[in-house]
């Protein structure tokens, strides 16, 4: 304002000046206006060494923290010093030669600002000329792009770090500019189609690279449809690169638009084949396992079907492997040739194949598949297992590879898988043979159960076969035991009913080996039905308190006759047999015992057979052993390995010279083994045998049970038997002893006769003996019927069979049966029975009364005790007689001949002896003699009447009126029984 006043106030004199200077002053204002709007420095500076700022705009604040006015005209700091040390010289020379050649120059450079900090400027600018065409000074123009240099070298590092990844990833960027008609490929897509790198795309054929079918369709689906409806796509395809390999790409594209035309279409191409190779064999390996896991649960796989099975692995082949054919072979018994089994063709199905290869046609397929367990085949054509096939094969039927595996179970050889590719050749990958490796041996197991199965019912109808034997031999076995036993009962029955005649000697003594050849005639049909019985494992055991000590004595007293004929002696050594009440079956115990004591008596001529025995304790009860040594002919070290088999005998000749089966000391092994024990032989040829026989029992209650005397004559036995000799034989046996005996041919006549009976209001029958096989009704249901009715179900009943087949004792009691007798049976265990079923006063609960369940107990002792000289000469009878005098419970003392007994009875007073038992034919003096002399007093008249009994041989009637004759009371004849030796005692005592 006071300078507008002044200039008004000279407005006169210099107007014109002062309008010069008013108007460079709006210029200069309208510069500086400008310059200011500008974002950057302009400047001026001086073109010589210094570079010295004549002008800077007033952004150099803003820019370089310096007042314009700081680094104008000063040549100390100037603007140049500001530059960066290493950028000087660049710019001064790039200025220069632009001034040289008269262009303007465009620099980037940095700046060191007023705070240190470093800028980055560019400088445009160019040289101001005077007249004389010389440089006067520089205009130019600095802006700051520190800004825009930090993003472009972000830029550039993004863009570099994108290339390395692009490259790393194999990923690659493409573009195509519809309006240019161009195709523009990055480095990495020629690299992924193996290409150079200065390959130039061409949008045309570009697409061929594509492989031709399906992936090139596609792709060229997938861009049409991006340019029409601006779909973009991402897809995985095949291309085949520049040297012909095939590779898989991932291929991402879409489409720019611009006012509804596709202009542009872009996208990124990346290289996924070995990732993609690998998820392809992974899913394959997987549908590879989902198929194999629904193979081995398959219904025909669990059955072991061999023909469906086969028939599902080659189909499972052709669709899983995706091979064009796939076949099974299999080897023949002699692993010599293979037959086609199962032939699956893609397209056809199922075809039968009747063909054979044989080793001798093919020795080189054979050798190598047996090398190989797995045979993979990329080029028939060139491989040594397939050459023998090239010509008749595989040309035409333009097979090109072959994936095969040899089907193998241990050490044996099954048969061939083969998978077929036809048309193109295939590189059978590591998942492919373990899919069919698996598969051989699912069908080689298969295989191996299928034969296990059919072994099984080989051996099953085989089992059914050896039981039908088994069974049919039992049957011949009954059959045989029936018919022979029938006549045998008559046999031995009649024989025993003619003994109880009076008889002349010679007619006894052919009776006596008649009834000793049909027990041994019965004794072979035990052996062998015995036999048969372990065999088939259905001999019952009895489990019934025993004597053991009178089992021995029993058993040793009935070898005793034997053994004196042959002048052995049987020594009993029982010391040891502590506790002998014991419990186990007596009658299997007796026939192992028999069985080796007969052997023993058998084989020894000489010498003595000892019997030991005694009880061990062991774990689970008491081992009851019992020791039979003979110093007889004894057993070779060889031949003793095989005595416990059936039918050995030592040799020939020992069947010749002493007879037997040979069956006996099998069974006695089985008995023993079946008795929880064992046997076992020490023997040495010429010196003698011992076998030792051990069986496990248990300690038996004390209480000692008798057989009480009966008066059999009151006792009325019903006999029921379809078999006349039968009911002869009973009926006269039980008639001896003063039984009334009723006899019914039948079961219906039986039960008439019962109702009768009832009917006349008779009481009932004590006791029934009914035989088991009868036409129209058995013993068993005649036993069912009778235990039906009120009035018989109490009369006791006794099975007696001819029938000593498989069927056991059991079966007899079950059916309510008291007593049971394999025929024949002795009128002395016929009488047992009876006394001891029809005295069960206490009704005691019993066992079924059998042979072995009577020889168990004791017969009873004399009512009172008695004194016996017994006046024998032999030494087994004095012993046999000791015995069973000892066991009626009386004292003995021993004469051995007449004179003896005479001078005895002297010395005693009367009443010292009860009864004399008196042997007839004695040295020195006889029994006749003796008797005649007691009688006559010379053993003192207290004597005179004392109690003769005679013992004889000779049981003819003659003989006995000569005994009476003699004095004597009553006689005896030999072989002394216990029973009609108790009978005749007790009538004296
Ligand atoms: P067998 O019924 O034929 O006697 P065993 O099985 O009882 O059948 O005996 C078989 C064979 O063993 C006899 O034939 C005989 O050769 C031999 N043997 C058995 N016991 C004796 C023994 N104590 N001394 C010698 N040999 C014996």
């Amino acid at each position: 304002m006071v300078r507008q006043k002044r200039m008004i106030g000279t407005h006169l004199d210099i107007t014109s000046q002062k309008h010069t200077e008013f108007e460079l002053q709006i210029s200069r204002d309208r510069f500086a206006s400008l310059v200011a709007n500008i974002p950057g420095i302009i400047y001026r500076c001086t073109f010589d060494d210094t570079w010295v700022m004549l002008y800077l705009s007033e952004q150099t604040l803003e820019v370089t923290g310096y007042t314009p006015d700081e680094l104008t005209n000063n040549k100390v700091l100037s603007f140049f010093c500001l530059m960066h040390k290493h950028d000087k010289t660049e710019v001064e020379i790039e200025i220069r030669k632009c001034i040289q050649a008269k262009k303007s120059w465009s620099v980037e450079y940095r700046l060191i600002d007023k705070s240190g900090a470093l800028r980055w400027v560019h400088d445009r600018g160019q040289a101001i000329y005077n007249a004389k065409n010389e440089v006067i000074y520089l205009d130019g123009f600095i802006l700051d792009i520190t800004e825009r240099y930090n993003t472009q070298s972000e830029i550039n590092r993004q863009q570099s770090l994108l290339e390395s990844m692009s490259k790393q990833g194999r990923i690659g960027a493409w573009e195509i500019n519809l309006k240019a008609q161009t195709l523009y490929w990055s480095d990495e897509v020629k690299v992924i189609h193996e290409l150079p790198a200065d390959y130039k795309p061409d949008l045309t054929t570009a697409i061929n690279f594509y492989k031709a079918g399906e992936h090139r369709e596609k792709i060229s689906q997938l861009f049409n449809k991006a340019l029409t409806l601006g779909e973009s796509w991402s897809v995985e395809l095949i291309i085949l690169t520049n040297k012909g390999e095939e590779r898989w790409v991932k291929s991402m594209g879409q489409a720019e638009f611009k006012n509804g035309e596709c202009v542009r279409v872009y996208g990124s191409f990346q290289n996924i084949d070995a990732h993609k190779r690998l998820e392809l064999e992974s899913e394959k390996s997987n549908r590879y396992n989902k198929n194999l896991a629904q193979l081995t649960i398959a219904p025909e796989v669990q059955n072991s079907n061999v023909t469906q099975v086969e028939k599902l692995i080659v189909k499972s082949m052709c669709d899983v492997l995706e091979v064009e054919r796939a076949k099974l072979w299999i080897f023949n018994d002699t692993s010599d040739a293979m037959s086609c089994h199962s032939l699956y063709i893609k397209d056809q199905g199922f075809v039968e194949l009747s063909e054979v290869l044989h080793i001798a046609d093919y020795p080189d397929y054979f050798q190598f598949i047996r090398e190989h367990n797995l045979t993979a085949i990329n080029d028939v054509t060139n491989h040594p297992a397939t050459t023998e096939f090239i010509k008749d094969y595989i040309f035409p039927l333009n097979i090109k590879s072959i994936l095969h595996a040899f089907i193998s179970i241990g050490n044996s050889e099954l048969g061939v898988l083969c998978a077929e590719k036809v048309g193109q050749h295939h590189n059978w990958t590591q998942s492919e043979e373990t899919y069919l490796r698996s598969l051989a041996t699912l069908v080689g197991s298969t295989l191996v159960s299928q034969r296990r199965k059919e072994i099984a019912e080989e051996l099953k109808i085989a089992l059914i076969k050896a039981e039908d034997a088994a069974i049919v031999k039992s049957q011949f076995l009954a059959t045989m035991s029936h018919e022979i036993r029938t006549p045998m009962n008559g046999v031995l029955g009649m024989l025993e009913l003619i003994q109880l005649e009076p008889l002349s000697k010679s007619i006894e003594t052919k009776v006596g080996i008649a009834k000793s050849s049909a027990h041994s005639l019965l004794g072979v049909i035990n052996d062998i039905l015995d036999f048969s019985k372990a065999e088939a494992g259905k001999i019952e055991l009895e489990n019934i308190n025993f004597n053991a000590k009178d089992l021995i004595g029993e058993i040793a007293a009935a070898q005793a006759f034997t053994a004196q004929e042959k002048g052995i002696e049987i020594i009993l050594d029982l010391v040891r047999l502590e506790p002998a009440q014991l419990c186990g079956d007596p009658g299997r115990i007796r026939q192992v015992l028999t069985n080796l004591l007969s052997n023993a008596v058998k084989f020894t001529n000489e010498g003595e057979v000892v019997i030991s025995a005694q009880i061990n304790k062991v774990e689970k009860g008491l081992a009851f052993q019992i020791k039979v040594k003979d110093s007889g002919i004894g057993i070779n070290e060889k031949k003793q390995q095989k005595l416990f088999t059936p039918f050995s005998q030592v040799d020939a000749s020992t069947t010749r010279e002493y007879g037997g089966t040979g069956l006996g000391l099998a069974i006695c092994k089985q008995l023993c083994e079946l008795m929880n024990g064992s046997i076992s032989l020490t023997s040495e040829a010429g010196t003698g045998s011992e076998f030792t026989a051990t069986i496990s029992v248990t300690q038996g209650d004390q209480k000692e049970r008798y057989i009480h005397k009966l008066d059999i004559k009151n006792l009325s036995v019903l006999v029921v038997d379809d078999n006349k000799t039968n009911r002869i034989v009973i009926s006269q046996q039980l008639e001896h002893w003063g039984a009334q005996v009723e006899l019914a041919s039948d079961a219906y006549e039986a039960l008439e006769m019962c109702e009768k009976r009832i009917n006349n209001k008779q009481t009932m029958y004590d006791i029934a003996v009914l035989d088991m096989q009868m036409p129209g009704m058995d013993g068993i249901a005649l036993c069912k019927a009778l235990k039906a009715h009120n009035d018989y179900k109490n009369m006791p009943l006794v099975m007696m069979t001819s029938i000593a087949g498989m069927e056991g004792a059991q079966r007899y009691s079950d059916a309510g049966f008291q007593a049971y007798f394999p025929k024949p049976v002795t009128t002395a265990d016929m009488i047992s029975a009876l006394c001891v079923i029809t005295n069960n006063k206490h009704n005691d609960v019993l066992p079924l009364v059998t042979s072995g369940y009577i020889s168990s107990l004791r017969k009873e002792k004399l009512q009172r005790y008695a004194h016996i000289l017994l006046v024998e000469d032999n030494l087994i009878n004095q012993r046999v007689s000791t015995l069973m005098l000892k066991k009626l419970n009386c004292d003995i003392t021993l004469a051995e001949n007449g004179q003896q007994a005479v001078d005895i009875l002297s010395k005693h007073e009367d009443g010292y002896f009860n009864v004399v038992l008196m042997d007839c034919q004695m040295p020195v003096m006889d029994g006749f003699d003796a008797t005649a002399a007691i009688r006559n007093g010379d053993a003192g008249d207290k004597h005179k009447d004392i109690k003769i009994i005679a013992l004889t041989a000779n049981a003819m009637e003659s003989d006995k009126q000569r005994c009476f004759d003699a004095g004597m009371d009553n006689y005896l004849s030999k072989p002394i029984q216990l029973a009609i030796l108790k009978d005749k005692l007790e009538q004296y005592i």
